[in-house]
């Protein structure tokens, strides 16, 4: 087992005389045993950060270590890393056993008895010994997974990258092996990089989180960190869904001026925010309240615009309106998440609350973080019986 550490890793491709800066300074020490989620949009370097890892690409500047020892010009085959890709990559000839058989083959002086024993093993653990005589081209997809996934774990590997390895499958199956993978990794406790561009995938599986943004980390943090402190705009409109509510804000005194409403800071805020002029202001759909005031200083006349109900949850999207109740604003400017039981009527007019402690407060030009919510993670924690 080791620890991983990417130290200033950038990489660059040459494209006609074009550079394309696909990885940008990234640093991330991933300790020995740690599930760590790569994530962020299409195109933004997760795959490339991974490949840099595992060898199959070149590594432009800075450095990977494993166990403290740089690896940059190290083959793929002696880095003692498994690779799971999201095709699975299983060879279609071979059946199971020799899919699995393979690597210990190749990189190991195993006999051919100890090799059978640990693939056996193996593929209880994952629910796939009775196929261990069918090809690939006679499984189901959740199945090939499993084998692609059995492959890895039968090396016994330092450390598992995986690249999107649960995307072929449907959303029932795809929850379930989420599931199983943390398990298992926790299990095994073999250092893991995962990358994935799906946010509930990140919040659930990982240790920590890695938020890439066009070859840039954004924060590597702990999912409910990520959640509640976002480091910038970008995090915090990125993880959550729906997401974050954003509104462009202007500073005049001790007030927030926005295009549809105004709101007032207590000097603790205003502190926090210093002297920066334009501030964007987020709050999560959850935290605000629909209530049948409408007096106070963060409360605000509304019309419902949609309502979307997901069962446990309905998302009423609003719209800010006048004090003759005629909406501000042509289109939904906000979503408010409350309770699957509580009726709300399209059209209806209430009142949404958006309180101080809940809020979030970025500077507009550089998107840096000058303020998140108040959280008492202690206070928020369920006692023991
Ligand atoms: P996705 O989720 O879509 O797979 P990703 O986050 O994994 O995206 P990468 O595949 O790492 O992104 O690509 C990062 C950037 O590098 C992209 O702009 C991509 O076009 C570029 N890129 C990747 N490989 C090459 C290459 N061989 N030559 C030139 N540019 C490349």
């Amino acid at each position: 087992m080791a620890n991983l550490t990417l130290d200033s890793v950038t990489k660059w491709f040459d494209d006609d005389g074009d550079r394309i800066v696909a990885v940008d300074d990234v640093n991330v020490d991933i300790e020995d045993g740690e599930f760590l989620v790569l994530v962020g949009p299409s195109g933004c370097g997760k795959s490339t950060t991974l490949r840099m890892i595992a060898g199959l690409e070149t590594v432009s500047q800075g450095d990977v270590r494993l166990g403290g020892r740089v690896i940059n010009d190290q083959p793929p085959t002696t880095r003692d890393i498994a690779m799971v890709f999201q095709s699975y990559a299983l060879y279609p000839h071979m059946t199971v056993r020799e899919n699995m058989s393979f690597g210990l083959e190749e990189s190991t002086d195993l006999s051919n008895d100890e090799i059978s024993r640990h693939v056996e093993k193996t593929s209880e653990m994952m629910g796939i010994a009775d196929l261990l005589d069918r090809k690939p081209g006679e499984l189901s997809g959740g199945q090939q997974q499993r084998v692609a996934l059995g492959r890895a774990i039968v090396r016994d590997p330092e450390v598992f990258l995986m690249d999107e390895p649960l995307s072929n499958l449907d959303a029932k199956l795809r929850s379930q092996m989420r599931t199983e993978l943390q398990r298992l990794q926790e299990d095994l406790g073999v250092t893991t990089v995962y990358v994935t561009h799906d946010q509930t995938e990140a919040m659930t599986m990982g240790d920590r989180i890695a938020i890439l943004n066009d070859g840039k980390l954004q924060q590597v943090a702990t999912p409910i960190e990520a959640y509640h402190r976002p480091a910038n705009r970008f995090v915090a409109g990125f993880i959550g869904d729906p997401s974050m509510n954003f509104f462009e804000m202007r500073r005049d005194g001790d007030t927030l001026v926005g295009e549809n409403f105004e709101y007032p800071l207590s000097g603790e805020t205003l502190d926090e925010v210093g002297d920066t002029e334009r501030v964007t202001l987020g709050v999560r759909p959850e935290d605000i309240e629909l209530v049948s005031s409408g007096e106070g200083s963060h409360e605000f006349r509304t019309i419902v615009d949609v309502v979307e109900p997901m069962g446990n949850e309905n998302n009423v999207y609003l719209r800010f309106s006048t004090a003759d109740d005629r909406p501000v604003d042509e289109r939904p400017t906000f979503v408010v998440t409350v309770g699957g039981m509580q009726q709300v009527e399209e059209g209806s007019k209430v009142v949404a609350r958006i309180p101080e402690t809940a809020i979030h407060l970025f500077d507009t030009e550089t998107g840096d973080a000058l303020r998140n919510r108040t959280l008492d993670l202690a206070e928020a924690s369920i006692p023991n019986r």
